[in-house]
């Protein structure tokens, strides 16, 4: 888990799993990291239970109270002044928000992102799965490789638009949805968190399953995908050929 040197706990966390992690279990390791992650161990010092919401360290009704109603209240709080809380509002399942969220926030569990949080990675595990010729980043795996910006080229010319090619998540998100005039950012919108949610789910995939990748499959999923929810959200009452929409969505039509 880390070790201790010359009598001091060094800060390193070697974190052994009896099989590989999946995609959802990533997330719990990054939040479980980021929880424990001033956590500093003191030698001879006996460990135990001690309840945070209380000043002596034991349980009481009240305590609980009062830490649920904080909690409550700072989620609100920070929902009302979060910068990119227009996403929560897509036309999309709330796994696939939160996965496009934690990559506008630089905190999906990519390698580059698991090394600052001192979890040890091969240095064969370090390279993009999809291109195997750059090491993993967010602004690398999602916005930089040559076969994701194919994928987002393919998918900018089924929407009948132009590109939006920008390196970091926010700029390229606030570019996409700006494609095409107000009534379409929320198509737009929904567009760019399908396609963040389906290369993610491609490249854990790709790294815990053995998958292959194929640009092919990975564009149709995106379609068949947002036509779901297409249906699931109501974003249109107007029948569409579902032929002719894996084919073209023309927003300007
Ligand atoms: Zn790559």
């Amino acid at each position: 888990m880390g070790e201790w040197i010359e009598g001091e706990w060094k800060w390193k966390w070697k974190l052994l799993w009896i099989r590989e992690l999946m995609g959802r279990e990533l997330d719990q390791l990054e939040d479980l990291l980021s929880k424990i992650q001033n956590c500093c161990l003191v030698a001879g010092v006996k460990d135990g239970w001690r309840w945070k919401a209380s000043p002596n360290g034991l349980y009481s009704v009240n305590s609980a109270y009062k830490m649920m109603s904080c909690v409550a209240c700072s989620l609100s709080a920070s929902r009302q002044v979060e910068e990119w809380s227009f996403i929560w509002k897509a036309p999309a399942t709330y796994k696939a928000i939160t996965t496009a969220w934690k990559v506008l926030k630089g905190r999906v569990p990519t390698c580059d992102n698991l090394r600052k949080r001192q979890v040890i990675i091969q240095d064969s595990e370090e390279l993009c799965v999809f291109c195997k010729g750059a090491d993993e980043t967010i602004d690398h795996l999602f916005f930089e490789c040559q076969e994701t910006e194919e994928i987002w080229s393919h998918i900018l010319r089924w929407v009948g638009k132009q590109s939006a090619r920008h390196h970091k998540a926010k700029d390229h998100l606030l570019a996409f949805v700006n494609l095409g005039n107000k009534k379409d950012a929320s198509f737009l919108l929904g567009v760019w968190i399908c396609t963040i949610w389906c290369l993610w789910k491609g490249r854990n995939e790709c790294k815990f399953n053995q998958g292959t990748w194929s640009k092919e499959r990975m564009t149709a999923e995106i379609k068949i995908r947002l036509w779901g929810w297409r249906t699931a959200f109501k974003v249109s009452s107007s029948p569409l050929d579902f032929r002719r929409w894996i084919v073209a969505v023309n927003l300007d039509g």
